[in-house]
């Protein structure tokens, strides 16, 4: 059995997520062969010419879409941002006797700090929980040692909807940002950070690559002794050929970049309608405030994942059913926090957010 758009969703999941429609064609069109090397992208191998001008060209893609600066590296790594947890600490904290100093802001940089635990000192230095983690901190409620090994913060909270819209300012201590479900959202300063990493499931691919841009001199941190895989230094040495790298993932992140670059005009222009998709959704929570409980403080709103709770779960149970019917799919929130997660990611047509914002509203008035 064959299928096609017609079948497609509103697909609203956290992640792995909805993906640009074009990127779909594009891989259906080339999946028996890649043009000129009569194999697909999965039957290739990794040091194949095919395969090397796939890496190549979706590294410069980031590099242009994100302006990265030259004494910047880009990695293509497995294991999800989870590994990288583990992976910010063994590279950049081993051997310190000084903390690492984390902001957490929701479920994500709680578990960043449970990983980089292991390996070394933390401090956390701002943590939301007594709010439930529905606001970010200001700059005044915490204070970076300017002696601490990195500053790491999680720039979106896919589980309670919260965003940093722009940079802390950590001075000349290197800011690592766990960007997994809002990586190319925006352009962003990369030479404010000294790490930026993000899965690539949410924003900008399927599951099994991850992206992390560091900057070249951190890398003299990474010590021998670490296990090969776990070392960035081994890594960006080998241009991410250290060992067989996710194929299929770069090759995808390679066509999102391209759909960002040439369909949709670069960040600056995907950050707008971000802006306004984001915008159609609180405007409705916004005028029904007593069905429509926002989780997160309105400064602090994300523009990827809108958390909000119905006054009872029956209600919420019939908004989701209501939901379905409409091909508005996986808007359930985290186990965690329960309510309604509308997961709007770049690839989330405006068509999608359109039709949910007026679902909302014929909600609210019936
Ligand atoms: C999904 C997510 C993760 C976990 O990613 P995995 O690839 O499953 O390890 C980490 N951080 C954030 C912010 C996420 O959204």
């Amino acid at each position: 059995m064959t299928t096609s758009v017609a079948d497609r969703v509103f697909n609203f999941s956290p992640g792995p997520a909805v993906l640009p429609l074009p990127v779909l064609k594009k891989i259906q069109e080339e999946m028996l062969a890649l043009p000129g090397a009569g194999a697909s992208i999965l039957e290739i191998s990794h040091r194949s010419k095919a395969f090397i001008s796939i890496l190549d060209n979706t590294k410069a893609a980031l590099r242009r879409l994100l302006n990265i600066p030259d004494n910047y590296d880009v990695l293509f790594l497995q294991g999800g941002a989870r590994l990288q947890f583990s992976m910010i600490a063994m590279n950049l904290l081993r051997g310190s006797t000084v903390p690492a100093q984390y902001v957490v802001t929701g479920s994500w940089g709680k578990y960043a700090v449970e990983e980089a635990k292991k390996e070394g000192p933390i401090e956390v230095i701002w943590d939301g929980k007594k709010d439930n983690y529905n606001h970010l901190p200001t700059a005044s409620e915490y204070s970076i040692r300017p002696d601490a090994p990195y500053v790491h913060i999680t720039s979106n909270e896919t589980i309670q909807g919260i965003q940093f819209q722009s940079e802390p300012n950590t001075g000349n201590v290197p800011l690592v940002c766990d960007s997994s479900s809002d990586f190319l959202y925006r352009p962003i300063p990369i030479e404010k950070y000294g790490v930026v990493y993000a899965c690539a499931q949410k924003n900008a691919g399927p599951a099994g690559v991850t992206v992390v841009i560091i900057r070249k001199d951190l890398l003299e941190r990474s010590q021998d002794n670490l296990p090969g895989y776990l070392n960035y230094k081994a890594h960006s040495k080998e241009s991410s050929l250290w060992n067989t790298p996710p194929t299929f993932g770069v090759y995808v992140v390679g066509l999102v970049c391209q759909w960002l670059e040439k369909e949709i005009g670069g960040l600056a222009a995907m950050h707008a309608l971000n802006q306004k998709k984001a915008a159609l959704l609180y405007d409705v929570v916004d005028r029904y405030p007593d069905l429509y409980q926002g989780h997160a403080a309105k400064v602090d709103r994300s523009l990827m994942n809108v958390t909000f709770r119905l006054p009872s779960e029956e209600k919420e149970k019939a908004f989701l059913t209501g939901a379905v019917a409409r091909k508005l799919d996986s808007l359930q929130g985290h186990r965690s926090v329960g309510g309604i997660r509308a997961s709007i990611y770049n690839a989330m047509p405006m068509e999608g957010v359109e039709t949910l914002a007026n679902y909302m509203t014929e909600f609210a008035k019936s």
